[in-house]
């Protein structure tokens, strides 16, 4: 037996029995030991004397742009429209592969509109059956088809579907329902939103939605739709009643709200949302950047670029110079509503 696979056996026994023979990865984080188990999401965070000396060597999770041109033209969209489109089959696969060896947990993938990518399910399919990644796409979900969810069964993590007023999100959802997916909706949280958030909260409950990620507007180009001192109440008070009301539903938090919900109960607390460190975003035209809102661009050719990058960066912490950024002083929203990240990030 190798030391690794008798520390990893070690490391097993601080579990109950019936979950030792999950087929766990080993993901060492600094002074922590992460188990990940891809098919039912299940991850287990061991602590203690005996993980001290762990060190992090890969970041969980690689947010991949797979290709930038999508099937809608939202007036909102903060994808940059001049980025290529670099990645064919076979040089996103060998990157994946090659992510996992080096102890990447899951890939998200986006863009553009995944759903777009040749031959994207048979690339589900492979990319499944030759790592352990844990494969999970964003999507407006318009291309979805009956076919398509059924063959790609028992191979993603999660769908994530993107509610616009654009996507009709309804008949996504229901199909996502019929097919059993795995699945959760994107939704943008902004002011706007809150004469009729608890109506669109039950009518998508009604049709089947149970994991619900609340994302805050990040950008400097629409300041009414940033949150003011008596938003963030209000959203804490939705959040707090949601929660006690409906016990069957996830309820997440996208990392850029940082502290500002802090009567909100959370699974996890932590300081910083780890862009660069836990989490890389890799754009469509091979570049990294440390989250996808970022304004660092660090072309790469391969995957050793990229572990070089994040070996020597991935402490850095750096905001995203953009409204709506948790590194940034009050998430770099001034009290006019609108955003001041470039004079902040200047004095940081
Ligand atoms: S760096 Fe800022 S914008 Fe990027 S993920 Fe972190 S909090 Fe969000």
């Amino acid at each position: 037996m190798s030391n690794k696979l008798f520390m990893e056996q070690q490391y097993l026994s601080y579990l109950p029995p019936e979950m030792q023979q999950l087929r766990w990865q080993f993901h060492p984080l600094d002074g922590k030991l992460l188990l990940f188990e891809r098919d039912n999401g299940l991850n287990v965070l061991l602590e203690g004397e005996e993980t001290q000396a762990l060190h992090r060597l890969a970041p969980r999770t690689l947010l991949i742009a797979v290709t930038n041109v999508c099937n809608l033209s939202c007036a909102f969209c903060y994808r940059d429209l001049h980025y290529s489109n670099d990645w064919d089959y076979a040089s996103l696969l060998e990157f994946c592969q090659q992510a996992h060896e080096w102890g990447v947990l899951e890939v998200a993938f986006g863009g553009g509109e995944p759903m777009l990518f040749p031959q994207w399910e048979q690339f589900i399919y492979e990319l499944y059956d030759t790592t352990q990644l844990a494969i999970n796409f964003t999507t407006n979900g318009m291309l979805l088809t009956s076919e398509f969810l059924d063959n790609i069964t028992g191979k993603y993590g999660q769908i994530r579907v993107s509610l616009y007023n654009t996507n009709h999100p309804e008949k996504t959802i229901q199909l996502l329902v019929k097919h059993h997916a795995r699945f959760g909706v994107n939704w943008l949280i902004t002011p706007q939103e809150f004469p009729t958030i608890k109506q669109h909260f039950m009518e998508l409950y009604s049709i089947g939605v149970r994991d619900f990620l609340l994302i805050g507007y990040k950008g400097n180009a629409f300041p009414n739709m940033h949150f003011q001192a008596d938003d963030y109440l209000t959203f804490s008070q939705f959040l707090n009643e949601t929660y006690e009301q409906y016990p069957d539903v996830t309820l997440k938090l996208d990392v850029c709200w940082g502290k500002s919900l802090n009567d909100v109960p959370r699974l996890f607390i932590d300081d910083d949302c780890h862009a660069g460190d836990g989490f890389l975003s890799i754009t469509s035209n091979k570049a990294i950047k440390p989250c996808s809102f970022h304004q660092w661009t660090i072309p790469f050719k391969n995957l050793e670029d990229v572990k070089t990058y994040w070996q020597h960066n991935r402490q850095k912490k750096a905001p995203a110079n953009i409204g709506g950024c948790a590194r940034l002083p009050n998430r770099g929203i001034n009290q006019q509503g609108g955003t001041d990240a470039t004079i902040h990030v200047a004095t940081i």
